[in-house]
């Protein structure tokens, strides 16, 4: 259920032990609707409301190596980011876990077999069966196998989601579940407390009086940069003494995933090439084939983590996006404007529509026309850096008294090598496949630092609230409760200490899976009914 003030949410949710979330986007949708399918009540709170919004261009700074997304890739709005992301599912790898030496601090708190077991469960709850989750099993029903390379280098699917926007998935839980209440337009600047013990969260409705939300647990899943923002206000708030006021890691160590394109790419096969890196489509689902470094060989080169796909550009790929576009903000958006400019699109596309179909529905393949040029990108992790943070300043205010964050991208430029180094090996590998070859950009070849020039972020804030052992190493434990409190959860990807390859928010969300088990069958239980 929806409301839109306090007063309401008070009558609604009055009796009974409650979760409060903060920030309705991918993270905190998902877990509520978790815990109430167990039978917890959950209140949501959201700062934005059903326009899709971004935030206001002086709430944020952005200081040090430039950082696109903190402007374009956040959104405030009932689903947060999911109304604007791909809702593309990645995996995280073993080697994505465990402590390499080359990359300092890179040791999570839990392991692969300790999340892995969560990954099917996660896949599930987001419409994607068993049948659909393991890659030979897709690649059979598309009639191709998985292909064998050289170099140490593998395919793997990525999945994505049918209906990616959440404020469209949950649509029916959000009208329909009485365990589930969403407040929007309420901004949530801090919380109340004592003991470690938080009681209530403060929030703020355009500037007006500060209110109080109680609860027993709290989850922040405001996305990176504001769940940040939101811990280091409440730490400097002198109206209570902070739980986590003293942790050094809070801030640091932000990171994004890096990525650019490495080189133009010449079939040598093009049916075997299609036929190998085309995007599948079966049951309504998408897949994308791409390209990976072996764990082992990760290890044994002692590497970053980096992932290729093949990019295919025509004269009618920007056509295509805009049918693309119209259609999901049809459907999701129940928005029909601009039909004059479908009607264009759709003619410009006009010879390739029959191929388009047939593609789509006899081949389970997304077409894409012969003449495209096709190059490779590359996307990965940077190696971590505590300088590399966001933090806020106290001097400028927003309306409901939230400071500017600021944000200082740090990269350290190691990422070129490991770039150049898979770069090479994926020329090799599709060679000796007999594929296609690689023509690599020359400044990439020849490892000049001006090629760094090229990166940019990938829109995968992560980091500023790292996981770790203790408050030495992180500001949350291994089951996301932060250091210091007993009831205060961090959700999403600002608790990664490192970023693997891999979209980021598959993992976040089985991390909130693991959560909600946490939560619903182990210690958080206990402090409710106590
Ligand atoms: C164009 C684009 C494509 C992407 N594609 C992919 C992809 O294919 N795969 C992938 O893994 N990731 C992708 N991402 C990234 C992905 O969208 C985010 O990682 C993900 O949405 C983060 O989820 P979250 O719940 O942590 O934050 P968000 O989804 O950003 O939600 C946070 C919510 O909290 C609210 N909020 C913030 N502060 C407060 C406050 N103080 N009080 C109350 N509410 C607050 C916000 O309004 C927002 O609704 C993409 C991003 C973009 C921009």
């Amino acid at each position: 259920m929806r409301v839109q003030n306090v007063a309401q949410l008070s009558a609604l949710t009055n009796s009974g032990p409650r979760t409060v979330i903060i920030g309705s986007g991918a993270i905190g949708l998902y877990t509520a609707t978790e815990l109430v399918k167990r039978g917890r009540r959950v209140i949501v709170i959201e700062s934005g409301d059903n326009s899709l919004g971004g935030f206001a261009s002086d709430s944020y700074a952005s200081i040090g190596v430039k950082h696109v997304g903190i402007g374009t890739a956040r959104s405030r709005t009932l689903g947060g980011t999911t109304n604007l992301w791909g809702g593309q599912l990645v995996e995280f790898q073993p080697v994505d876990f465990v402590g390499r030496e080359w990359i300092p601090g890179s040791a999570w708190p839990v392991q692969y077999n300790e999340i892995a077991p969560f990954y099917s469960e996660t896949y599930q709850n987001l419409g994607i069966d068993r049948a659909m989750q393991d890659d030979s099993a897709v690649l059979k029903a598309i009639g191709t196998k998985k292909p064998e390379f050289s170099e140490g280098i593998e395919l793997f699917l990525t999945r994505w989601l049918k209906v990616p926007n959440f404020a469209s998935f949950y649509a029916k839980a959000i009208s329909d579940e009485p365990n589930l209440v969403v407040l929007t337009d309420h901004t949530a600047v801090g919380f109340t407390g004592s003991d470690g013990r938080i009681a209530a969260v403060k929030v703020v409705q355009n500037g007006g009086l500060i209110q109080t939300i109680a609860g027993n647990d709290f989850l922040v899943a405001a996305g990176t940069v504001e769940s940040v923002r939101l811990l280091l206000h409440s730490a400097n708030d002198p109206t209570w003494v902070c739980p986590w006021r003293r942790n050094q890691n809070l801030g640091a160590y932000f990171q994004d995933h890096i990525g650019c394109r490495v080189a133009v790419v010449h079939p040598e096969n093009s049916k075997s090439f299609f036929n190998t890196f085309g995007t599948a489509v079966l049951s309504g689902h998408k897949f994308a084939p791409k390209l990976r470094l072996m764990n082992e060989v990760l290890e044994t080169e002692r590497l970053l983590n980096y992932q290729g796909c093949f990019i295919f550009e025509s004269s009618v790929s920007e056509n295509l996006v805009y049918l693309k576009q119209f259609v999901k903000a049809a459907i999701y958006s129940r928005k029909i404007t601009g039909v004059p400019e479908f009607f264009r699109n759709l003619m410009a596309c006009g010879k390739y529509l029959v191929p388009l179909m047939w593609k789509y529905v006899v081949d389970h393949r997304v077409f894409v026309p012969k003449a495209a040029t096709i190059s490779l990108g590359v996307q990965g992790e940077q190696m971590p850096c505590r300088e590399s943070c966001i933090t806020i300043d106290d001097n400028l205010l927003d309306r409901n008294g939230l400071p500017r964050v600021v944000l200082d991208w740090k990269i350290s430029g190691r990422e070129l090598a490991a770039i150049r180094e898979f770069t090479i090996r994926v020329d090799r590998a599709l060679r000796g496949a007999g594929l296609a070859r690689l023509q690599i950009l020359d400044d990439l070849a020849e490892l000049n630092p001006r090629f760094i020039s090229n990166f940019s972020d990938q829109y995968h804030q992560s980091g500023g609230a790292l996981m770790g052992t203790s408050e030495k190493e992180g500001v949350v434990d291994r089951n996301l409760k932060v250091f210091g409190t007993d009831n205060l959860y961090v959700g999403g990807s600002s608790t990664f200490r490192s970023v693997s390859n891999a979209n980021t928010t598959f993992m976040a969300l089985t991390f909130a899976t693991r959560l909600v088990q946490h939560l619903t069958g182990g210690g958080a239980e206990k402090l409710i009914s106590q």
